[in-house]
């Protein structure tokens, strides 16, 4: 069976740098957990951060990739840097995924560990870039394919073709 990788915070966990959470009730989510095939996680915990914790941007809107390489900075908005955590929390859940072969996540959209598609720019100012986050674009470089929570059914459909073989 395959399993798919999905953001703690989406599963109803309270780890969101506010200790709130994100969950996601809809029928596919609730299907994926009754099958048995939800693995979930939150890098910024798995990498060591605490609840609550400042709310963190990536520097330059450079995105996840940037930080990977040493280019860019995860700030909080107390300015503290937490490029460390990030980058671990980053390799951790890569781990877990090699570990679990996991080849399919839906990750929450926009965070600066977890977007996909888009991050926050670094201002603090609520403007997005077409970046992914640290978590994000690790596992899109190790070959795994990353939704957002806005994107199930695309996601359930790649489950579904994998396990068929196509
Ligand atoms: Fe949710 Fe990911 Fe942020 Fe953790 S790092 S709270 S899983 S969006």
């Amino acid at each position: 069976m395959q399993l798919v990788l999905v953001s703690a915070c989406l599963v109803g966990e309270p780890v969101r740098y506010d200790g709130s959470d994100r969950r996601c009730s809809h029928e596919i989510m609730r299907r994926w957990f009754s099958e048995g095939r939800v693995v979930s996680a939150c890098p910024e915990l798995a990498g060591g951060l605490p609840v609550p914790r400042p709310a963190a941007e990536i520097t330059g809107g450079a995105g996840g990739t940037s930080v990977l390489k040493g280019e860019a900075k995860v700030i909080g908005s107390n300015g503290e840097e937490f490029s460390a955590p990030f980058v671990a929390g980053a390799r951790r859940v890569l781990e877990l995924v090699r570990t679990n072969d996991i080849r399919v996540a839906v990750l929450k959209e926009a965070s600066p560990s977890c977007g996909s598609g888009v991050t926050y720019d670094g201002t603090f100012s609520s403007r997005k870039v077409a970046k992914p986050g640290v978590t994000g674009a690790i596992l899109q470089q190790a070959g795994v394919q990353v939704f957002n929570e806005n994107q199930l059914a695309e996601a359930d459909a790649l489950i579904a073709r994998l396990e068929a073989g196509k």
